[in-house]
Formats: structure tokens, sequence, C-alpha cells
């Protein structure tokens, strides 16, 4: 075969960490994304109301997010995250809770005993954690079908434990509250990201606006590794070619391929396959479009003053979850200085039906339980960002339907978060999707396998005592 031609069909990231690792080898690789700019939902958009640039939602990742902090290491884009060692947590009432591991202990226990800085959980509410997360660590991922809340039920644990901890926890890293959360991806993400070592817990925070981050700098380094990158371009319809190629359709073109990696969301996948030949290549088809979706929402305020000298908190027993302060977004305008801060609320379906107004309301009413300096402050501007289709959400029955990276017709591989990952909804479960598409591609072409980063090593504790 002459220099082999590969199509990438969605730019997120999952489609471009699949570009980005097949485009050192001796092929010819073009992404084609519909949208105007590569980074899929971790993108902004310009914002006419206020005009600004303004991110989907704030993203972070995790310590254990092994491939995602690698690729930004290769791409030398993690010089703009900063590296956040402990959380801290707001609860009406009651002093602010630092959660920081004990750095001379070895894992996991370095971890249980910070669950001891918990102070908005009474003593008996931590002991009671402490016991479930210990319980979790010796039971197998996937030893129970059902939900990560029917597990801590028959672990007994209480409503105040589920909702102030469990919850938080999980709202946060899976956009679903353990009710509804299968347990496997459940556990795994309190498990590498919580406990199994030391490290796995730091959160990093962009400080450059997603569309900067991805759409700019790392859509430079794919092209400067000689990707050719067509974004407003719409895939249309794929059809398979004679010998084992494809042929791709855009508005007003046709290509040629010779392999082509899916990068689109999941809904997304019925709409380029449903009807055509190609409809049987992917398992469950027509079910993949009706996943069922979680919601994330992002206030962004632009206040004339600092609400607090944090630059990150969790917000407890509101609707706000979680405020940020990052470094960009704030502005020197006409009349003042506009300092820029955002609140995120995950699986925020409550919010369905509830005016704009009255979300705002209620939440710089909680600001100023929280803030004193919210109660002088003046908002400048907001805008509110809604997403009903943020992440798919990581039921039992979601697990079961995800599909696997390779399809039923050779050449053909899916990447995005909601392939067969293990993880939920993420850019670490977008990423290691699109690095294993690459990786099938390669071997299928006999060039040399993509580097797959494995999880955090455990020590020899954790490799003892976690199951
Ligand atoms: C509000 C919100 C908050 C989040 N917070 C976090 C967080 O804090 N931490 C974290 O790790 N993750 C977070 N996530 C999840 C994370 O953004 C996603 O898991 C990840 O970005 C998914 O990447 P992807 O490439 O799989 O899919 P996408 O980003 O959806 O990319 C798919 C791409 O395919 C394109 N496309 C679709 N159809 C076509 C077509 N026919 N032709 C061409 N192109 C097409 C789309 O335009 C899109 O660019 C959040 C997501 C949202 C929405």
């Amino acid at each position: 075969m002459s220099r082999p031609r590969i199509a990438v069909v969605g730019g997120g990231l999952a489609g471009m960490a699949a570009a980005w690792a097949l485009a050192d080898r001796a092929a010819d690789v073009t992404v084609l994304e519909s949208r105007r700019s590569l980074g899929g939902r971790a993108g902004s958009f310009a914002d006419p109301r206020t005009t600004r640039d303004v991110d989907y939602c704030q993203h972070v990742a995790m310590g254990c997010c092994t491939n995602f902090l690698w690729w930004m290491r290769q791409t030398e884009l993690l010089q703009h995250f900063r590296r956040e060692t402990r959380l801290t947590f707001l609860a009406p009432g009651a002093p602010p809770s630092t959660f920081a591991a004990t750095p001379w202990l070895p894992a996991p226990l370095h971890r249980t005993t910070a669950l001891d800085q918990l102070r908005f959980l009474s003593r008996g509410r931590r002991a009671e954690v402490r016991r479930a997360l210990w319980r979790l660590m010796r039971t197998p991922p996937h030893s129970t079908p059902g939900t990560m809340g029917d597990w801590l039920r028959q672990q007994g644990q209480s409503d105040e434990a589920i909702e102030r901890f469990w919850d938080v926890i999980l709202v946060s890293a899976l956009g679903e509250v353990a009710r509804h959360a299968a347990f496997a991806p459940a556990r795994m993400v309190l498990i590498e990201g919580f406990v199994a070592a030391p490290r796995a817990s730091d959160v990093w925070i962009p400080q450059r606006p997603l569309a900067d981050l991805f759409g700019v700098r790392l859509a430079g380094n794919l092209q400067q590794r000689g990707v050719l990158l067509r974004t407003g371009v719409p895939v249309r319809s794929i059809q398979q070619s004679g010998a084992g190629g494809f042929q791709i359709h855009t508005p007003g073109d046709s290509a040629a391929f010779d392999r082509v990696v899916l990068a689109t969301a999941w809904f997304a996948l019925p709409r380029l396959l449903g009807g055509t030949p190609l409809q049987h290549a992917v398992d469950n088809l027509p079910a993949l479009g009706k996943l069922p979706a979680a919601a994330i929402s992002g206030l962004h305020l632009w206040f004339d003053r600092p609400l607090s000298e944090l630059r990150h908190c969790v917000l407890l027993d509101g609707l706000a979850q979680w405020l940020f302060r990052p470094d960009f977004g704030s502005v020197q305008a006409a009349e003042a200085f506009e300092h820029y801060h955002q609140v995120v609320v995950s699986g925020s379906h409550s919010l369905r039906g509830m005016p704009d107004e009255q979300i705002l309301a209620t939440v710089l009413e909680e600001l100023k339980r929280h803030f004193p300096a919210a109660r002088q402050a003046r908002l400048l501007r907001h805008r509110l960002v809604n997403d009903p289709r943020a992440v798919f959400s990581i039921r039992p029955e979601v697990e079961a339907l995800r599909p696997p990276t390779e399809t039923g017709v050779e050449g053909l591989v899916l990447a995005g978060d909601y392939t067969q990952t293990g993880w939920p909804a993420t850019m670490e479960g977008a990423v290691l999707s699109g690095f294993r598409a690459a990786d099938v591609v390669a071997r299928s072409l006999a060039f040399q396998p993509v580097p797959i980063q494995s999880p955090l090593r455990r020590g020899r504790l954790a490799r003892w005592l976690i199951e």
C-alpha cells in the first residue's frame, strides 16, 4: 500500500488524541470536524451577551488521569495547568475543611486519615465513611451489577453520609449521584482517584481558556506533526469502497480513505451510520443514540471584587457545587476591573425548567452564605451555560451498551469517551479511547504500537490491601 490515508471524524479530545498518536507514522492523517474549531465539549464559545470568550464549563483532571496528563506533557501544555494537592470544602455554618493527603503515610493510609479533616461531617459520620472506604478497597470492581447507591446502602451508609460525602465526590467525578451510578466505574474513580496512589487525587486545573488550550495550541501541535485539520466540515455519510477502503462524504466533496476513526459523541453516531450499510458495524447502534445523559451547568460571573482568596473550592448543601477563580477571564473593562468566577453544578437535572434568573438568584444567595465579600460585591456580568447532554449518565444499563474500539468492519474503529474505557465521561476516557483507536489502526497497518499509559503505580501496601 502507498502512504495510507487515515480519516478521523470528530475533533474532540478523543479524535485529536487519535490523530496525534498516528501523526508520526508513515500515513496521511486528516481530522474532519463539523464545528469551526477543535476541542469538542472541552471548548469555549464567543458569547455576544457578555462579549467574552466563555468555556462551556470549567474542566479539571486528576492525578490518576495518566493518559491525559502524559499527553499534555508531551505537547508542552501541562505548564498551562495548575496542580492543587488540597481541596477545600465549605459548608454553611461549619469551618472550612481542607482535604489533603498525609504525605508521610503510604497509600492508602495517606487518604483514609485525611477523612478526619472533613469537619462538616460529625465524628460518627467520618467513621462510617472510613468503614465503607476500607470495604470498597476489598470489594472487586465487578462484584456487584447494581449501582454505587445500592452498595453504599448495603454497607449501612446513612442518608447524610451519602449526600454530604459520597454524592459530593461522585457527582463531581461522574456527573451522577450514587443512586444512579454503576458500581464498577464509581469504585474505579474512588479507588484510583483517592486511595490507590499518593498523587492520584491531585487536581489539575487549566489556566487558559479551553479554546486556547485545545482549539489553538493543541490544534497547532497537530498541524506541526503534519495532521491536516479540516474544521467546519460535517461528515454526512461514510461508505465502504472496494479494496477495504472508505469513501467519506462532506458537503460538496467526497474523499477516499484507507482507515476511519469515528470520534464523534455517542449521540452523533446513529445519525452518521444509521440506515446505511455500515449500521451493523456497531452493536446496539439505535440504543446508543438514546443513552441517558447527565446535565452540567456552568454559571459564569464577573464581580467588581474577588469573593475569596481561594482559587477553587467545593460548596456543600446547595445548588452550587464548585467555585473556580481561574487566572484567566478577569479583565479591566471600561468601568471597573471585572473578577471572573465560575460556579459549576454537575448532574444538574434539578435545574431543568428552573428559570435562569431563579438559578442566578439562588446561587448568589448561596455565595453570600459562604463568602462575606459576596454580600458587598456588585455583579457586573453573568452567563449561564446549561448542557443537558454534557456527559452520558454512567448507569448500569449504560455500562452494558458501551461499544469496544473495534467495530464489525475492518478499518473502521471507534473513539470517544462513551466507548468501553472503564472511565466515566472524562478527558482521560476520551484521550485513552483515542490512543486505543490509534493503536488498532497502527497495528492493522503494521506500524509501531501506540504507547498507552498504565494507571499510577501502587505501592506494596496498596497492592496488598486493594482488590
Ligand atoms: C459541561 C461539561 C463539563 C465537563 N467537565 C469535565 C471535567 O471537569 N473533567 C473531565 O475530565 N471531563 C469533563 N467533561 C467531559 C469531557 O468534556 C468529555 O468527556 C470529553 O471532552 C469528550 O471528548 P470526545 O472527543 O469523546 O467527544 P466530543 O468532545 O463530543 O467530540 C466529538 C466531536 O465530534 C464532532 N462531530 C460530531 N458529529 C460530526 C460529524 N458528522 N462530522 C464531523 N464532526 C462531527 C463534534 O463537533 C465534536 O467536536 C465535561 C463535559 C461537559 C460538557
